[in-house]
């Protein structure tokens, strides 16, 4: 094992350290104008730098280069070429152009493109993505890139992303010129929380359900499950360890700032956090940290599970995105500052996160809405599928005395004058205690806790940033007018908490009580499943907003709402028909063996003695009949209603029939597979079960 974690860290990344070493200044000087600024790439330097790469990479090892991309599929893509070349004296060279690096055609053809592409050209093209650094994976070097259409449509994440940061660096920009700051950039960071589950790879093996969908679509609860809470943060076993310290290397040679790791709730479930940065960097690390987790569990005979669910009963696992907004400067926008100055341009920046929240509560909520998270979100485990905003007890006194111009009760007991009164320093520990928001401020940042653990965070973010982008726009467009700045903010600020104060809750997501408040008080919207928070994305006000900062184009958000339904229905569609599978090659003949044997055994028994009752095996066997024909007749539906929806030929129309038809009808089948489980010897059943899939690694 590498020890010297300093020198193997970024090992395999063209990072700064390397770009300042091998490229000369001008060329060096050039491409940080391009990175920190967006500066157009001149196509001199595109050519130093791929020199540059190329030798660098083959000093590494590598013989291959790809440009590396976040398509719709939610994972990423790449198609590898090699760099040889052949020579006139019948050999090869190594060769790599600023063609090459720029610009690639990766024959995408069978990308989702929500039929953007069918109506323009049928391949795409990849753009180098210059703020994110190349890496060496598998003897690759990796080129970060975008993935367009030939009209310019985005067909992947980071294109949205990248926009959406823009629009956020503008509308910062403006504001903070009229606080006297001029800055280069304002650019959000992310540090993502990532749950995961690790199971041995021989029971994982065994189980179709977790094959095809990565979850199980059976199985009988434990004896044990997680009521103990002995799991979390308890102490990780030796092979779980071996798995961590291979991983955290992993990361590091890729630059990924791996720092935190745990044991979650659930048992063999495991938390990984890096330190934050730039969310485009996050964005491109966090997909690299899945795929790596899932091929280093391998090599140690495991299995990493990123699904949302993958076991009823036992907690599933999210990510927590931690966000933020920092200038170049290093000013993080969302920290109170010292004086009171400071502390005016902190709440306003607090308000413009408040206010994009409560106006975009249905884009924050779909951003996050796959088939696989709505097994959690809602359901006591994960934050409500309402959006709220946590701001914890001494901010919220703060909102609430400027909002009613009465004494703050802190420590000072006045009336809060913004631009003349200091902000009391909140302690963090009061900030960081309700686990049941989506939405919540931790200090010097909030945490948008409602992303499933395999959701690219790419989605959310965009949301987040363009919304934030609006309502800055709207606060510089008003402000910039203004007569007298500080009465102007006072005003803005006051008027903003008001507006928007519906969306602040301090007080527990889990309960009865907050649902109705919620929705029937409040008007906060409830998008229980993907169906139903889908359809907003083309909801007037949302086209209109993310149109006019020019994240997305019309065109786009309607093939990403067909994508996102498509992959909905996609996903349940392979569930269901597994079900069946297992149900009718597995379940169904597993029990009949096991009603042969009792039936058997009590005939023999009956045959030996007359006065044997043999209560146990008649009872079992009569139970167990009665279940498999109710089996065969659930399994029957669950057929008849998958084969239905083969009759639509409209999206939203098949995801409403899952969701209405099909997904009860699974969970009717499940109930009675389960039920059989727990009657049926162990040794007859089919498949390994809980018990087994949860506590077999040491
Ligand atoms: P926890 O939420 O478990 O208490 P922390 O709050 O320390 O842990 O950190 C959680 C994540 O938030 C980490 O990935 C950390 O790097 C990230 N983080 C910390 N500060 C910021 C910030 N200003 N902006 C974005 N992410 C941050
Ligand atoms: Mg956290």
């Amino acid at each position: 094992m590498n020890q010297n974690v300093p020198e193997l860290f970024g090992s395999m990344v063209f990072d700064d350290r390397v770009m300042r070493a091998r490229l000369s200044a001008d060329v060096y000087q050039s491409l940080r104008k391009t990175i920190d600024e967006n500066a157009k790439l001149q196509e001199d330097v595109a050519e130093a730098v791929a020199s540059e790469m190329r030798d660098w990479a083959v000093e590494k090892g590598a013989t291959h280069f790809t440009h590396w991309f976040q398509p719709l599929t939610g994972v990423t893509a790449e198609k590898h070429d090699s760099f040889i070349s052949p020579s006139p004296d019948g050999g090869v060279i190594m060769e790599f152009s600023g063609k090459e690096l720029i610009k690639g055609e990766p024959d995408a053809s069978s990308f989702p493109s929500g039929g953007l592409r069918a109506t323009f050209e049928a391949r795409g093209y990849t753009a180098w993505d210059p703020t994110s650094y190349a890496f060496i994976k598998d003897h690759t070097l990796c080129i970060p890139t975008a993935f367009c259409s030939y009209s310019g449509d985005a067909l992947d994440k980071k294109t949205p992303l990248l926009r959406s940061m823009q629009a956020l660096d503008r509308q910062a920009k403006r504001i903070l010129k009229l606080f006297g700051k001029e800055v280069k950039n304002v650019r959000t960071s992310v540090g993502p929380e990532q749950e995961y589950f690790l199971i041995d790879k021989e029971m994982f093996d065994q189980r179709p359900d977790l094959i095809y969908t990565g979850r199980t679509l059976f199985g009988a609860m434990p004896p044990k499950g997680q009521e103990l809470d002995d799991h979390y943060f308890g102490v990780i076993k030796p092979r779980v360890t071996a798995f961590m310290e291979d991983l955290n290397n992993e990361l590091w040679k890729l630059g990924i700032l791996a720092k935190t790791e745990h044991n979650e709730v659930a048992p063999a479930q495991h938390e990984l956090a890096p330190i934050f940065s730039t969310t485009n960097v996050a964005t491109d690390n966090n997909q690299l940290t899945m795929e790596i987790m899932q091929k280093v569990a391998r090599k140690h005979g495991l299995v990493c599970l990123l699904h949302e669910k993958p076991f009823a009963g036992v907690n599933g696992s999210g990510k927590h995105n931690n966000w933020s907004m920092a200038t170049d400067t290093g000013m993080n926008l969302l920290s109170p500052g010292e004086t009171p100055h400071e502390n005016a341009q902190f709440l306003l920046f607090l308000c413009a996160v408040i206010q994009a929240v409560d106006d975009y509560q249905d884009l924050l909520r779909l951003s996050v809405a796959t088939a696989g998270n709505d097994h959690r979100l809602g359901a006591n485990e994960a934050p409500p599928a309402i959006i709220s905003v946590f701001l914890g007890d001494e901010l919220s006194g703060i909102l609430d005395s400027i909002k009613n111009d009465t004494p703050y009760q802190g420590a000072e007991k006045v009336i809060m004058k913004l631009g003349v009164h200091s902000l009391p320093r909140f302690s963090r520990d009061t900030t960081d205690r309700n686990r049941t928001s989506p939405f919540a401020f931790t200090g010097n940042k909030f945490e948008f806790r409602s992303l499933g653990s395999s959701n690219s965070i790419a989605c959310c973010n965009i949301m987040l940033n363009a919304a934030v982008a609006e309502s800055l726009k709207q606060y510089a467009d008003r402000l910039e007018g203004a007569k007298e700045f500080e009465s102007e903010l006072h005003e803005l600020i006051k008027e903003t908490i008001k507006k928007h104060e519906r969306i602040l809750f301090n007080g527990n997501g889990y309960t009865d009580e907050w649902v109705k408040e919620a929705t029937e008080v409040r008007g906060l919207s409830n998008l229980k499943t993907t169906v139903d928070a889908m359809p907003h994305l083309l909801d007037k006000k949302n086209m209109d907003m993310l149109t006019s900062h020019q994240v997305f184009s019309e065109t786009e958000l309607n093939s990403r709402f067909e994508i996102m339904l498509e992959n909905y229905c996609k996903t349940v569609n392979i569930e269901g028909h597994t079900m069946v599978d297992m149900v009718r090659k597995n379940y169904l003949p597993a029990i009949e063996g096991y009603l042969y044997s009792l039936a058997k055994t009590t005939s023999l028994m009956k045959g030996v003695s007359s006065n044997v009752k043999c209560n146990y095996e008649i009872s079992t066997m009569e139970r167990l009949s009665e279940l498999t024909d109710y089996i065969l007749e659930r399994v029957k539906d669950l057929e008849q209603a998958l084969a239905d929806l083969k009759g639509y030929d409209d999206i939203l129309k098949t995801a409403e029939a899952i969701r209405d038809d099909v997904i009860p009808k699974m969970e009717h089948l499940r109930k009675h597979v389960d039920e059989a489980e727990m009657l049926t010897s162990e040794k007859c059943w089919p498949f390994p079960s809980y018990g087994k899939l949860l506590f077999s690694v040491y």
